[in-house]
């Protein structure tokens, strides 16, 4: 019997109305698990509505009483962590370690949320003029959506649904149909932790699923995290239809290896960026830039030996290093890619083509793959691989590998190992990137912080999380009083201003 995932809706699993669905795989053995349904225009229209109708006693609560239900929630999420993993891992793929790691990330910023009395805190100004006080205050947008992609199904489904619904809108989370069942089990648990119905809705779907949320009118505000094509597409959309947008896209990120940086750490600072979650993460490291010809063949010649040692297999199996691909066509791709990379010219250190793993011989499996001497026309340096895949382009010094990792049209992260301050110093001021890693090779802010790309990495004005979580999913409204009313100056005809006479 073929398992569906429902839909979860007004605080309950919905079954679909509709009648086409999506195969859910399991990556470790390409075997089709359950089924997932694409939800109808009708039905997320249905959705919104639901959403519509609970958000404005959610609203009206106050923000103690609603961070107290976050509260609730990440103790549940705690107690429900293995289960969490497990059903994480069955359908990314990832180990389940770094499963538990995708929730936690999640849920910091769930735990930053808690504080969303103090974040929401409005401005005043007493005796702005005579009598008059002003002050602002965030209020929440409405209906909200979310659309996010298969390779961190916890921890994005939260970075967005955390602020929107800590301010007090209802959110609509449209998550990606390859690994749905996790977002689905975070809204039971929000439900269990108090939340009202209909405060965090979860519809699954595709194109037609995000296109009606993108033109329906009761969506203010959309948050998305996937690849740079289609972040360019929903940003475009949801501003042609009078929303506001944040549009987080796809990376090309770079490391550079100054000659004076420990090169062990570097190196396993890199086998760990660049294949951990089968490089499948916007913040993975997909080229290395050593400085001078020395400290490339000496990292390289690290790299190559750390390669040999990699474990890849399911992700629940002990000691792996890192699982699967998410699908046969996310396989292919990179083994594509990795042909163009031979036939362009790249020296292929070391070919993860032809990974069996036995007792799993239909898993979507590719053993790290190392490429040293590519240049910036490759199609291997230009286009995300988003696979276990790293490619090492050569620079003669500093001031060329800067201006590699800023030339690029991709700017999320970027890391350099140095035990230079001046060089760190310099590097992190100048370089054309959102995010920067001193001797850190995947530099995620905490949650206390904004996460955010610039360039083709990034569409809109506001991070996610921190402070700009909680500005994107509010509006400020500022009011202007006059107490004691029963001051009188009579019409006036002049623009009010705090200089001049009458102030
Ligand atoms: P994707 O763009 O294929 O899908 C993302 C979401 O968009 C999914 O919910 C999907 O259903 C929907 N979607 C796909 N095609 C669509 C279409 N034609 N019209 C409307 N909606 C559509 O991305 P993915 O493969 O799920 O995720 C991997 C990508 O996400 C990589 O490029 C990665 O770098 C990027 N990513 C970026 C960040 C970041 O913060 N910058 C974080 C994680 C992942």
């Amino acid at each position: 019997m073929t398992r569906y995932i429902p839909h979860f809706v007004g605080g309950k699993q919905l079954e679909p109305t509709g009648g086409r669905v999506a195969d859910v795989f399991d990556p470790s053995t390409g075997q089709v698990q359950a089924r997932v349904p694409l939800a109808t225009a009708d039905e997320v229209r249905a959705v919104i509505e639901n959403a519509a109708d609970a958000q404005p006693a959610w609203a009206a609560t106050s923000p103690q009483k609603r961070a107290r239900v976050l509260m609730r929630f990440v103790d549940l999420v705690h107690q429900n962590m293995d289960e969490l993993a497990r059903l994480l891992s069955s359908e990314h793929g990832k180990t389940f370690d770094d499963a538990k790691g995708d929730v936690m990330r999640g849920l910091d910023v769930i735990e930053f949320c808690i504080g969303a009395p103090h974040i929401l805190k409005g401005e005043y100004s007493t005796e702005a003029g005579s009598g008059i006080d002003v002050y602002s205050m965030r209020q929440p947008l409405g209906v909200v959506a979310g659309i996010t992609p298969f390779n961190f199904p916890a921890m994005i489904p939260l970075w967005k649904a955390g602020p929107a619904i800590a301010s007090g809108n209802a959110f609509v989370l449209k998550p990606s149909e390859r690994d749905p069942s996790v977002p689905v089990r975070l809204a039971e648990l929000f439900l269990e932790a108090g939340l009202p119905a209909g405060i965090l809705n979860v519809v699954h779907g595709d194109k037609e699923a995000v296109d009606t949320i993108l033109t329906d009118p009761r969506i203010q505000a959309v948050g998305f995290v996937g690849s740079t094509p289609i972040a360019e597409y929903i940003y475009a959309t949801a501003a042609a239809n009078g929303k506001r947008a944040q549009c987080f896209g796809g990376a090309k990120n770079h490391l550079i290896v100054m000659p004076d940086a420990d090169l062990d750490q570097a190196a396993d600072a890199l086998i760990g960026a660049g294949f951990g979650s089968a490089g499948e993460r916007c913040m993975a490291i997909s080229v290395a830039v050593p400085v001078g010809a020395e400290t490339a063949d000496a990292l390289v010649a690290k790299l190559t030996e750390r390669l040999g040692e990699l474990r890849v297999g399911p992700g629940m199996q002990d000691g792996v290093d890192y699982g699967p691909l998410v699908s046969a066509a996310a396989k292919a791709r990179v083994e594509g890619l990795i042909q163009e990379g031979v036939d362009a010219g790249a020296d292929l250190v070391a070919d993860g083509r032809g990974l069996v793993v036995a007792g799993h011989e239909g898993g979507y499996y590719l053993g790290p793959t190392l490429f040293d001497h590519v240049t910036t026309d490759m199609s291997i340096y230009r286009e995300e691989i988003f696979g276990p895949v790293l490619s090492v382009v050569r620079a003669a010094d500093y001031e060329e590998a800067l201006a590699l990792a800023s030339d690029n049209p991709y700017g999320n992260g970027v890391g350099i190992f140095t035990r230079d301050g001046d060089t760190a110093r310099d590097f992190a001021a100048r370089v054309n990137v959102g995010m920067v890693g001193v001797n850190i090779p995947i530099p995620v802010p905490i949650a206390s912080f904004t996460f955010g790309g610039w360039k083709a990495s990034g569409f809109g004005d506001l991070n996610q999380h921190g402070a700009d979580g909680f500005r994107f999913y509010t509006k400020t409204k500022t009011v202007t009083s006059r107490w004691p009313s029963g001051i009188r100056e009579g019409a006036s005809f002049v623009m009010p201003a705090t200089t001049g006479e009458g102030h």
